[in-house]
């Protein structure tokens, strides 16, 4: 089964519940547009690269698709398609006026020098500049991308236009029109959901303790803000291992280390463990922050935590899901527990639109208090229909986008 198709799982098990209309059903099950293009890159050696990028928009229903471009050799079409799906749900989860896009270009990036990074970043927006633009689609940074490549991204697109377009990507450098609190967002939702997981639960964050997966930007927040929220962090890792301290870690103090050396790993009293005993740790918050289908069948059944917050994208595949819920884990789902990043990421577009700028006070207090509002009504959702959290969010979700598709004559 391809990634889309199990993505489609939670998708259809929500659409029978709600007993959806199929003609609505049909046209959220189907991407709106792909585009695969080729991106010529002159390299330092004087040879030229050829290079396969694609942008994906899942649904301009609710408004602009809206979804980030990520840079990894793995990056392939049903990938893309995937990630635009969940965009869609995800912003219409949290309300946002945007529908699902996503984007991404075959490439290792480690491999290539600044100036080929920057070839390769705007011969992409050069291929797709027919396809986006802030009232059309809107992309921002996801693995592997940042406010650097954003901000190339913004330059090009200017170019292009023949005017200042700072409103056409979101996660650029705030002295380009970037938002205060874009860099923490989507780790500061994850921690809002966390923290509202363990309410519900009735468990005080000073009873708590959590380990991350990954510790790249979402990864890192998340350690640093639960951290922060008094929840003792226990274990935490990176593509290079992973590392263990029942006393508790300084997230803080270990980006420091991560800085210096380049891996968590080493990290001043901790214990090296391996990814799987770091997935199976006996915690109150087990935060997968790293990439998709990293809980499956096979370890499932040894997850002893008592809350999963999904920071990364797809991270739970639906045969672990069905075992995560026969063991009475509270799964907070991606497309709401990771939705703080895309939610900042419209606070900038709305900024860039109006060309006025909020205290990084006033987006964290905005961010949190939709973010609470989304959780809040997901869980609801759950308890009416007496369904897990992952339902509840896609049920959420296609109740926002029927009503939208309803008024627009699309069924
Ligand atoms: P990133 O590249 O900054 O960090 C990824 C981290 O995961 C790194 O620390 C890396 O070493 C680690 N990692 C990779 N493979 C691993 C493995 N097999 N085991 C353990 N650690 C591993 O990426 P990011 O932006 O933090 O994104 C992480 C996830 O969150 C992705 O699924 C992404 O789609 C999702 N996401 C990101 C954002 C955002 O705003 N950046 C928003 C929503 C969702």
């Amino acid at each position: 089964m391809n990634l889309f198709e199990m993505a489609k799982i939670p998708l259809n098990k929500a659409i029978e519940v709600m007993k959806l209309d199929p003609s609505a059903a049909d046209i959220i099950a189907t991407p709106e547009r792909t585009l695969e293009v080729s991106i010529p890159v002159r390299m330092d050696d004087g040879t030229t690269k050829v290079f396969t990028g694609y942008r994906s928009q899942h649904s301009t229903i609710m408004g602009p698709a809206k979804g980030g471009v990520r840079y990894h050799p793995g990056v392939n079409m049903d990938e893309v398609k995937t990630l635009a799906f969940w965009m869609t749900c995800k912003c219409a989860v949290a309300g946002l006026p945007y529908g699902g896009g996503k984007g991404g270009i075959v490439v290792d990036p480690s491999k290539l020098s600044e100036r080929e990074l920057e070839g390769l970043t705007r011969g992409f927006i050069d291929r797709i500049a027919p396809i986006i633009g802030e009232k059309m689609d809107i992309p921002a940074p996801d693995m592997n991308t940042n406010a650097k490549i954003m901000g190339w991204m913004m330059d090009e697109f200017s170019k292009i236009k023949g005017q200042f377009e700072p409103g056409f990507v979101t996660g650029k450098p705030i002295c380009l029109g970037g938002s205060l609190g874009r860099n923490a967002a989507t780790g500061r939702g994850v921690m809002v959901a966390a923290g509202e997981a363990i309410k519900a639960l009735g468990i005080k964050p000073k009873q708590a303790t959590c380990a991350v997966q990954g510790f790249g930007n979402v990864g890192s927040w998340t350690a640093k803000l639960i951290h922060d929220m008094g929840v003792k962090i226990v274990a935490l890792s990176d593509i290079n291992g992973a590392i263990h301290n029942p006393k508790g870690m300084n997230p803080y103090d270990v980006e420091k280390h991560l800085q210096k050396t380049g891996s968590v790993v080493g990290y001043k009293g901790s214990k090296p463990i391996s990814n799987e005993e770091l997935l199976a740790m006996d915690v109150t918050i087990l935060a997968p922050c790293a990439m998709e289908l990293q809980l499956t069948k096979a370890n499932a059944a040894k997850v002893q935590a008592k809350v999963i917050v999904e920071g990364a994208n797809g991270p739970t595949t639906p045969d672990a899901d069905k075992i995560l819920d026969k063991k009475g884990i509270l799964v907070v789902p991606d497309i709401l527990a990771n939705g703080g990043g895309v939610t900042v990421s419209y606070f900038e577009w709305v900024q860039n639109l109006y060309r006025y700028f909020w205290t990084e006070e006033e987006v964290i207090e905005k961010q949190e208090s939709l973010m609470i509002y989304a959780f809040k009504k997901v869980y609801d959702t759950a308890k009416e229909h007496k369904v897990n959290m992952r339902t509840a969010a896609y049920i959420v979700a296609l109740g926002h986008l029927a009503e939208a598709m309803k008024y627009r004559g699309m069924y």
